[in-house]
Formats: structure tokens, sequence, C-alpha cells
């Protein structure tokens, strides 16, 4: 018989009724048992323990169960009372990952939500822990936006490793897309975007694609020139599909031969007029994930497509194997909150709101600024685990489950 059974049943039926909404399950406790050495022949003689203790605690609020946890969790196996993330596969020597926000407004819930797992993963193995403030748009990055980020993240996760701007390695990216021209991966596309999503639809591709590496080099000088190049909208790099990945005939038409970067002349927050071209999403996250060496990802499910792009082109670029390790986090869905970083944006300047930490507002500095403690937010993900359910929930339900982690602190 184990050690201490009491005080175990005890503890794993707290936190198994945490995780339930305060509706412990008497098979979950055996199996956490299980981990302690129970053997299978004691089972019958413990069940009436477990059942009693679950009767005890269904008496107790959510509160007052959560504040017992913290006292008994020590006692747990070391395998049990860890946090409640699973291991990630290849973890043992560390990991680097990432979050990529853009500077086009404020950060807020989902992003903690979401990016909240990477930073405890870096902090359970050790590694690198990157935010690459995405901001290859020049028309949607907004100055303020770039200190707010490094405030936020450093308050919310405490162990960035290192801010990254993406428009500081432009000739990074460039030096890329050539290597993507000079293999026949890449082609400079003057057709119009109607007429391009024409003969994609149709499965079929335009003269462009069937352009000689060197003309495509040429064509992408004609890109980066001011004087004698293309204006903007007049050419655009795609990326060429491989056949083996169907081509034009890929069953998802967004597969087909999708756009790597394009002009835009407008001008950039950090950067000014200094650059014409910018990088689209999918080549910006790839050379970066490439050149930091990047081990395992955990991003929004929304996000399946484009790591599908990007496969293609670590493929393309001959290191598919470095690919990392890939999750989508099912995504919460909030019934009533407003989580575009440009509406938000916008309602502040319409005068909706006071501004970026407005308390009527699930921003992180509204969040920080409420009192809530970014040690909640880790205890949620930690109990919510690495799932790839979405789950739809109102701010006040979201909340109360917030506050019975941040009253424990
Ligand atoms: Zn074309």
């Amino acid at each position: 018989m184990i050690k201490d059974l009491k005080e175990k049943i005890h503890g794993y039926a707290l936190k198994n009724a945490l995780h339930y909404n305060g509706k412990a399950n008497p098979g979950s406790i055996v199996s956490a048992l299980f981990n302690e050495g129970l053997e299978k022949s004691e089972v019958k003689s413990v069940m009436p323990e477990i059942q009693k203790t679950i009767d005890e605690l269904s008496k107790l609020s959510l509160e007052e169960m959560q504040k017992e946890y913290e006292r008994v969790k020590e006692k747990l196996s070391e395998r049990e009372s860890r946090e409640g993330l699973p291991e990630l596969p290849n973890a043992e020597k560390g990991v680097i990952m990432r979050f990529r926000p853009a500077p086009s407004g404020p950060l807020h819930l989902g992003h903690i939500i979401a990016n909240m797992y990477s930073s405890l993963y870096v902090k359970r193995y050790g590694g690198r822990f990157y935010v690459v403030i995405d901001d290859t748009d020049p028309e949607t990055s907004i100055k303020e936006a770039y200190k707010n980020i490094r405030k936020d993240c450093d308050w919310i996760f405490g162990n960035v490793t290192e801010y990254i701007n993406a428009s500081d390695r432009m000739e990074l990216y460039y030096k890329y897309i050539k290597t993507l021209i000079e293999t026949g991966n890449s082609y400079v596309c003057t057709c119009t975007a109607e007429k391009f999503k024409e003969l994609a639809a149709k499965g079929e591709g335009c003269s462009c694609r069937e352009k000689s590496p060197s003309d495509n080099l040429k064509d992408w000088k004609r890109m980066l020139s001011v004087k004698s190049g293309f204006k903007e909208g007049e050419a655009v790099l795609r990326f060429k599909t491989p056949e083996e990945e169907g081509g034009m005939k890929n069953p998802n038409p967004a597969m087909r031969d999708f756009p790597l970067a394009r002009i835009n002349e407008t001008e950039h927050p950090l950067q000014k007029k200094k650059y014409r071209i910018w990088p689209l999403m999918n080549l910006s996250v790839t050379v970066d994930d490439i050149e930091l060496g990047m081990t395992h990802v955990i991003r929004g499910k929304d996000h399946k497509d484009n790591a599908k792009r990007q496969r293609m082109i670590y493929r393309a670029l001959g290191v598919e194997k470095k690919f990392p390790w890939t999750f989508f986090i099912g995504r919460i869905k909030f019934t009533d909150l407003e989580l575009s970083k440009r509406k938000i944006v916008k309602a502040i300047g319409e005068g909706k709101y006071s501004g970026w930490d407005d308390p009527n507002l699930a921003t992180v500095s509204a969040i920080k600024k409420r009192g809530y403690k970014p040690e909640a937010f880790r205890k949620f993900a930690e109990e919510r685990g690495l799932t790839e359910v979405d789950k739809v929930i109102n701010s006040k339900d979201f909340f109360k489950i917030i506050d019975g982690f941040n009253k424990n602190n």
C-alpha cells in the first residue's frame, strides 16, 4: 500500500475536481494513484476512501478547493505535482520557441493564452524564448506597439530571451529570396491579382511561372529598384508550389503559388523609406525559424495552412528535417470581448475607450491594471493543458476561473 494514501487521495481528488469544475472523477484519481505505486489488486480496497473524499470535497467552493490544493500539492509525486502540461518530444536538451506578435495594436488575452505554453515550456526545459515583432507590413505597424509589446511580454511571461524586430532582418529575407529564385522555387509574377486568381481557381499557372531563374532574378531587381522598377501592385514574388505537392493543382487553392513578398511604399515606423519590398508572413517566419533554430512551435489552429506553406519552403531550401515540432492549440472564443487589435485601436481613436489599458478592454495592460498576476494565467494554461479543443466562453465565466487562481498567490 502507498505511503500517506489518504493524503494522496485528498490531493488528487482536489486536483481533479479543480480541473472539472468542482466534480472529481474516481477513475482519474485511481490512475493518478497508479503513478504513485498503487497495485491493481488494491483498487477495490481504496474505492470507499476515494468516494468519501469526493463527497467531502463536494461541500467546498472552487475557491476553497484551490486554497486547499495549493497547501497539499507538494505531497503529490514529482510527476503529478509538476506543471500539468505534457512533456514535449525531443526537448531534453532545451527548446527554442517563439511568439510573433504584429505591432498593429495592443496585446490581449488571446495572445496571453496562446503563447503562455511556449513560455512555460522554455521555463521547464531551458532554451530560448524569442519574441519576434512581426513588423514587415508597413501599413499596419504602429510605433506605439513596439515598446508596449516588450513591456507586456516582460510582465506576463517574464522569460523572454530576446526581442527581435523582423524589419531589422530585411537583408536576410532578401538573401533567402535570391536563393529561392536561383533554385527555381520562386518567381516574379506580373499578372493582376484577379487574373492570377482566375487561373489558380482552374488549377492553371500563368506564363510568369515558366520564366527561367535568370529572368526572375532580373525581374526581382526591377522589384527592388525605385527608379526603373515595377510600381506597387505591378509585381509580386510567388512561391512555386512543387509538383509533388500538386503544383497549381494542389487540392487547396490557397496553397497554389502563394505570395512571398510584395511592393509597398508606405513609410515604415522604424525603417522609414529604406525598403519597398516587404516579405509576407510565410517567408519571414520560415527564414527566422531556420536562422534562430526553432525546435518547437505552439500556435493557433488558424495557422495550420501557414505551417504547411512554411514546411514547403523549408523543403525547397533543403532543410525540411529542421522543421520544428508543431502543435496547434485550440482557440478560446470569447462571446463578448473585442480581440481584434485593429478594431481596438480604431475604437480608442473614436473615443470609445480611454486608451490601451482601458479596464473595459481585455488588453494585457488593462488586465495588469485590474490586479491580475501572471501566475494566474500560468496556472490556467497548466490546468487547461495542451489541447486542440476549442472552447466558447463569456468573459465573466472566464475571469471567474482566473480569479480562483489569482487570489491564492
Ligand atoms: Zn503571373
